[in-house]
């Protein structure tokens, strides 16, 4: 059976390279009527930020990729967050020093770093000097229970390690380097301890994770045969990068999820579809063809991933938003929008038949729109409130009577391009004049949407209290 996870460190905000990884666990996993299990790795105590998992939990949502087992789902194979874990590792760690491949190190924290000084001072890579694993079992033994301070250290020998990729295919890898700690003296485990443990114990078939983990993975091999265990299947992911020779930086806001979703308001499939692009999942990708989460479930196959890097373009972005927004059923929409508005705070919240008249306006006439935040800090902010500012209309007029031409304006039956050459004539002013006063008292820009459109969107009444703000 197929069982895949994805197991984030809850450090902080979801970078786009783990909800790729998520993704495509998830697909996997669907694909194959497997299990997607979420488990949190929480094992460095000095990188814990707490509301992480919560916000783990809120991008997974947020993108559909619901977990099968996790912290909240449960499962048979739980708990589901390693610093509730700890007695698997215990035994994990105490069965490799009974099995002599690990050993208890009881060298003081000066000692190991008097080691490191002294090997980069003559320049060699610093490693411990195997001093404890010459201590004899019972020396060991006794020192650990007499409450000496103490970490389990795995006895890593140098060796060539050569294992199977499914997307690296034979990777060859030369071990030399410090017997690693398995068991820290504070009793939690490292990442390696822990996630081979994890992964073992709760059957995962695939582990498909970033590509910066290929070069834990000779060591993750090594540990499973002290363990006697066979290891899962190996993916390894390439990276997202900027350019062909830039990688994402963790200070760049477009590296995390956030920026999509809150940011620019991006729907969620469009950044799945842009994740998926160029080649790295299903086969015969279409560019031009906007993929549904099913479809993509349905066409993954995971011999297509391809070792190319990925690349963040934001003209894709931007095409798949727009794909995204059409496709997007209204309900969707509306629950995002209102999130959206309450978020922002500055207008009270219209109703739905409002709102299902912005959408289809949208959807009808503004095929660049895909950013949802331009409701409200860009240029559609006027959905929802009334343009205040006249600078822009007495800088534009300063030659003109504005209370008058707007008051003049409001009596007119219906604002067409007929009746405002007309009313041009009269006052004596170019249309073209006449319609950048309506356009600015209308949206509080002189671009956007035709009048004609506007006025339909509106209906004279909201046209004249319109007028009336830029009066006021
Ligand atoms: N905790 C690791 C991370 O934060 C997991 C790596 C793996 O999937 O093995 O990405």
């Amino acid at each position: 059976r197929v069982r895949v996870r994805f197991a984030p460190s809850p450090t902080g905000h979801l970078h786009i390279g783990g909800l790729r990884t998520a993704f495509l666990n998830y697909l996997f996993a669907k694909k194959h009527k497997g299990d997607f299990i979420l488990r949190i790795e929480d094992t460095d105590q000095a990188r814990f930020v707490a509301d992480a998992q919560e916000k783990i939990y809120q991008s997974l949502q947020f993108y559909n990729l619901k977990p099968d087992e996790g912290p909240r789902e449960g499962g048979k194979y739980g708990p589901y967050e390693q610093s509730k874990r700890l007695q698997f590792y215990h035994q994990a760690a105490h069965h490799l020093v009974e099995s002599k491949h690990a050993y208890r190190c009881f060298c003081p924290e000066h000692r190991i770093n008097l080691l490191r000084k002294n090997a980069e001072k003559r320049g060699e890579i610093p490693k411990y000097d195997r001093k404890c694993a010459a201590l004899s079992e019972q020396d060991s033994r006794a020192m650990a229970a007499n409450g000496e301070n103490f970490v389990i250290r795995f006895k890593l020998d140098k060796q060539n390690v050569e294992f199977q990729d499914e997307v690296f295919g034979t990777v060859n890898q030369c071990i030399d380097e410090s017997d690693p700690v398995l068991l820290k003296s504070d009793g939690f485990p490292t990442y390696h301890l822990a996630n081979v443990v994890d992964d073992k114990h709760m059957e995962i078939s695939h582990v498909i994770r970033g590509m910066e983990w290929l070069s834990s993975t000779g060591k993750h091999q090594v540990l499973y045969r002290a363990f006697n265990w066979t290891p899962p299947k190996f993916v390894h992911l390439s990276l997202i990068m900027r350019s062909a020779t830039k990688k994402l930086s963790k200070r760049d806001k477009d590296a995390f999820v956030d920026y999509y979703t809150e940011t620019l308001g991006v729907l969620p499939e469009a950044v799945l579809n842009l994740l998926i692009r160029n080649g790295s999942g299903i086969r015969d990708f279409d560019a031009d063809h906007f993929y549904s989460l099913t479809e993509m479930i349905e066409q993954f196959d995971i011999s297509t991933l391809g070792r190319r890097n990925l690349l963040l373009d934001s003209d894709v972005l931007h095409k798949y938003a727009r794909m995204a927004f059409q496709a997007a059923d209204f309900e969707a929409l509306h629950s995002l929008i209102v999130k959206l508005l309450k978020k922002d705070g500055k207008c009270e919240l219209p109703d739905k038949d409002y709102l299902r008249k912005i959408i289809c306006f949208l959807k009808s006439k503004e095929e660049h729109f895909g950013l949802l935040s331009s409701l409200t800090n860009g240029e559609f902010n006027w959905f929802f409130s009334r343009p205040k500012s006249s600078k822009l209309l007495i800088d534009t007029n300063q030659d003109l009577d504005l209370h008058n031409v707007l008051s003049d304006l409001k009596k007119i039956d219906l604002l067409t391009t007929d009746s405002l050459e007309n009313f041009a004539r009269c006052h004596q002013l170019s249309l073209a004049k006449v319609m950048g006063i309506v356009r600015i008292s209308l949206i509080g820009s002189k671009k956007g949407p035709p009048i004609s459109e506007l006025v339909e969107f509106f209906g004279m009444d909201e046209c004249r209290q319109r007028f009336d703000t830029m009066i006021s």
